[in-house]
């Protein structure tokens, strides 16, 4: 599904991305590891288009997207979460789930003018699918609750939501677990399977909660000083002298 080829992001003289290679294959849910400023924020933010590379390639299906500007990634179905993740907090969850969708015919001044008709269908349409949403995360009840007043691990299920109003192919997910409670993680990750196998979703996990890597994530990748140090199953990553090492310097 996507390749990265050589990549490198340097700032000014440092290099925080440093020749990275490594491919997440369709289908998978592929775990990113690594000790603190291993690059792996950095190398998200360069697929996901928030940063141009100072070298290398970025491809999605063999196409190459390299530097493309996160709105067509996202028409590609190419998603960030925290690119998505700023919920509108004054507004309700489901409201928050209606704004995703692109193109809507409100948008346009002149439809939103002369097609006050076609524009109510649409708005029922759209509420009737964030309903299927939150009905497949389990979340109905928050419906109608101001996005402001969810917790934090509520607002990961809510990002997870936002992906599926739109045509998600690969969705790359930053620190799902962090200051989650565990009842909520396990939601959330039932939430990432049920995606991934029910709807087809490939997903790139940052995480550093291992149990949830070791659950969820196969392969997995460890990167560190801006390389991909090594890939394998979580346990035979966790056995890695390589990647025990890495850890243990930092
Ligand atoms: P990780 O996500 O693995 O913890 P990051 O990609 O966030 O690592 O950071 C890798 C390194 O790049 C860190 O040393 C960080 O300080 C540095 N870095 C990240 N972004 C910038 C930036 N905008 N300017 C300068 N240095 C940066």
């Amino acid at each position: 599904m996507i390749e990265v080829h050589d990549l490198h992001k340097h700032f000014g003289g440092f290099r925080a991305v440093d020749g990275a290679s490594l491919a997440i294959r369709k289908g998978s849910i592929t775990g990113l590891i690594g000790p603190n400023g291993a690059g792996k924020t950095t190398l998200f933010n360069v697929i996901a288009g928030r940063l141009s590379p100072t070298s290398g390639r970025v491809t999605m299906a063999g196409e190459d997207i390299t530097g493309l500007p996160p709105h067509e990634l996202f028409h590609k179905g190419l998603l960030r979460t925290f690119q998505i993740a700023h919920e509108f907090s004054s507004m309700t969850v489901r409201e928050n789930l209606m704004m995703v969708p692109p193109n809507q015919a409100g948008e346009s001044i002149w439809s939103a003018w002369f097609a006050r008709g076609r524009i109510r269908q649409e708005e029922r349409a759209l509420a009737r699918k964030a309903d299927e949403v939150l009905d497949f995360l389990t979340i109905s009840h928050f419906a109608d609750e101001k996005a402001g007043n969810l917790s934090g691990g509520q607002k990961k299920l809510l990002e997870l939501g936002r992906t599926m109003m739109v045509d998600a192919r690969i969705v790359f997910l930053d620190e799902v677990g962090a200051g989650v409670n565990r009842t909520l993680l396990n939601t959330i990750a039932d939430a990432i399977v049920r995606l991934n196998k029910e709807r087809g979703y490939t997903f790139c996990v940052i995480e550093h909660d291992m149990d949830f890597i070791g659950r969820l994530c196969d392969p997995v990748i460890v990167m560190a000083q801006g390389k991909v140090l090594a890939e394998g199953s979580a346990r035979e990553i966790m056995q890695n002298e390589a990647v025990i090492e890495a850890y243990l310097g930092t």
